[in-house]
């Protein structure tokens, strides 16, 4: 084929393949253009996904009957007129394709009214073909109607999903589009039903806390204005670790107004939250920033989706910093919700408790799980409710162990040890109040993140302090042995073990950090479990992230264990770190160290309130 220029069409419809790739994307371009025309209210409506028709209307400046053709022309445009605009963007549009490459694909009509007019008039695009421009009746403002997307490139059509999902879509385009302008009023219709309906002028505030749901806000922390360095302002709602989602879809950022995807603060934002949520899970956050226009190249996809920062381990470092900071000032600790657990209405056949599912009811009726160590009929009934006020004598006496034991029973059921605010259930479980009610915790996972940031906190200061075995330990290893220690050897440094390879799988273990030492854990086999660990899984490639997954193994097994008895020092001192390590709600896979269950909460099902 010879060599030659493009028709209008097919160049409008290539664009297309860029900037339209769905319904939803049709609605992303012409509710922008709303909100740059300055609209009040913009309404939208589609119907079978948008597949048959997408409807938006807004209140906005409206469009000259002499420009309508202008605007659906490609590169053509009323927001930038030289180069140098392009290095300070503020509007949402600016490339000035989207009503051609929209029309280059459907049926389009653009109907408008500017304010001091009188009468509107409307033109109408098929497939990219114009027809003239005529009168019409019309309110002030501009409605676009789109039918039949895609109807002359059946390839595009078979990538879309169901009616359904292609709404989904669309829903959430208008959301993310709505959350950062809170002033304009936005309505979504869905073959006829409203399915979203938010009023014009509400605060930032408002307008976050309806789209993600009203039952979230007790969920979300607010993070003041901030600002630093090239951001002039950053402002959000992030939720709670316990509310964090299986996709990052949840988080949503925003730049200068507009909803962005991108990388560096996404990843700045899980950062913030390592440890505390599961790794596979995403919270949910809606983050605003503002910067200077001239910091941030808008210009580098063509659904301006994704942004490229002048600074982009600045903006890393305040968002991680910012958010991090509210998570420590928040308090974490998730709370049994007993009402969703059994039911909202107390069973009147209970007596007014409800306890749960009735797995765990049987279970309740079968008589405690625990008793009361030493006299427990006794004591039982008589406990006080207050643990400050707790007979200390008695207790001392139990966890010294002297305290006469039950029957048969003691045996069979653990004891319960007593420090002065503390119990051990199980040998598994501490039970404990705060300000809000009873604390629930397991021993193992806050033993671990109390191991986990001590080694984290001395490992930046330097190599772990190692103690010289006297005689080597070994390892046997699956993979050859010296090329497993030479790809470790940075990392075995810092953590002050010394290995050398003694045979093709053995390895000798010369030297092994004291603080694992001191908390009996065996040189060899840990030593052969990394090693096993970083030929079989690999250890993450960024050193840091290596360095906590190692220092997560060493503190998985320096921890106490479930099923160790603790001393009452023992138990107090854990229960003091809880006050002064970091965020010690989670082990550092993420799972909580502890639960409550909230006084206010145990009333409402004792019936009190
Ligand atoms: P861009 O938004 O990049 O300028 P578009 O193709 O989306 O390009 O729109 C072309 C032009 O049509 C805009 O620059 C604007 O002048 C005008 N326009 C489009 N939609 C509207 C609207 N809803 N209200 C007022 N003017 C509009
Ligand atoms: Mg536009």
């Amino acid at each position: 084929m010879p060599i030659r220029v493009l028709s209008p069409l097919l160049v409008n419809q290539i664009a297309a393949g860029e900037v339209v790739e769905r319904p939803a994307s049709v609605v992303k371009e012409l509710v922008e253009n709303a909100v740059d025309a300055g609209a009040g209210r913009i309404e939208v409506s589609i119907e079978n996904g948008g597949l048959d028709l997408i409807q938006v209307a807004d209140d906005g400046t409206g469009i000259r009957a002499d420009e309508l053709a202008l605007a659906v022309a490609s590169h053509a445009t009323s927001k930038i007129a030289d180069p140098g605009d392009l290095e300070a963007i503020s509007t949402m549009g600016f490339r000035g394709e989207a009503l051609a490459s929209i029309a280059s694909v459907s049926r389009l009509r653009l109907l408008s009214r500017p304010h001091d007019v009188p009468e509107g008039a409307q033109i109408e695009v098929e497939g990219g073909t114009l027809r003239p421009v005529r009168p019409a009746s019309a309110a002030p403002g501009t409605t676009v109607l789109v039918r039949t997307l895609f109807f002359n490139t059946p390839a595009r059509r078979k990538f879309l999903r169901s009616a359904r999902a292609e709404a989904g879509r669309v829903s959430e385009v208008v959301e993310a589009i709505a959350m950062a302008h809170p002033a304009v009023g936005f309505r979504l219709e869905v073959d006829g039903r409203a399915t979203i309906d938010l009023p014009a002028g509400q605060d930032r505030r408002a307008r976050v806390v309806e789209i993600l749901g009203r039952g979230l806000e007790p969920e979300l922390l607010e993070i003041g204005d901030e600002t630093g360095g090239e951001v002039l302002a950053m402002w959000g709602l992030v939720g709670l670790p316990r509310i964090a989602k299986a996709t990052s879809k949840h988080v949503r950022l925003f730049l200068n107004g507009r909803f962005v995807t991108d990388r560096t603060v996404l990843h700045a934002l899980r950062e913030s939250y390592r440890g505390l949520v599961e790794p596979h899970r995403s919270p949910v956050a809606a983050l605003f920033l503002r910067v200077d226009p001239h910091d941030v190249d808008v210009n580098v996809h063509p659904a301006k989706s994704e942004v490229r920062f002048r600074n982009p381990s600045m903006i890393h470092g305040l968002v991680h910093r910012t958010v991090l900071r509210r998570l420590r000032q928040a308090d974490l600790v998730p709370e049994l919700d007993l009402a969703r657990m059994g039911g909202a209405t107390p069973d009147p056949k209970l007596g007014g408790a409800s306890l749960g599912a009735p797995s765990q009811r049987s279970e309740g009726h079968a008589g405690p799980s625990w008793t009361w160590s030493g006299s427990s009929a006794a004591r039982g009934p008589t406990a006080p409710a207050s643990w400050s006020g707790f007979d200390l004598d008695a207790a001392r006496e139990v966890m010294a162990g002297s305290a006469p034991t039950g029957p048969a029973s003691a045996e069979a059921l653990p004891t319960i040890r007593f420090a002065p605010e503390v119990m051990q259930v199980q040998r598994r479980y501490l039970v404990t109040q705060d300000e809000h009610g009873i604390v629930v915790i397991d021993q193992h996972a806050l033993h671990e993140r109390v191991m986990f940031e001590r080694l984290r906190e001395r490992i930046e200061r330097g190599p772990l302090e190692s103690q010289r075995l006297l005689v080597p330990a070994t390892a046997e290893v699956d993979a050859g042995a010296s090329e497993a220690i030479d790809a470790l050897e940075p990392l075995l440094m810092r953590l002050g073990i010394e290995a050398t390879p003694l045979g093709p799988r053995t390895v000798a273990v010369h030297a092994f950090p004291s603080l694992l030492f001191e908390r009996g854990v065996e040189p060899a086999p840990f030593v052969q479990e990394l090693l096993t660990r970083a030929a079989d899984e690999g250890l993450p490639h960024e050193p840091e992230a290596a360095l906590a997954e190692v220092l997560d193994m060493m503190a998985c097994k320096a921890a106490i264990k479930s099923g160790d008895r603790l001393s009452e020092s023992e138990l107090a001192e854990l229960l003091a770190l809880r006050e002064t390590v970091e965020r010690a709600t989670n082990c550092p896979h993420g799972r909580p160290t502890s639960l409550r269950l909230t006084v206010r909460d145990l009333d409402r099902q004792f019936g009190r309130s």
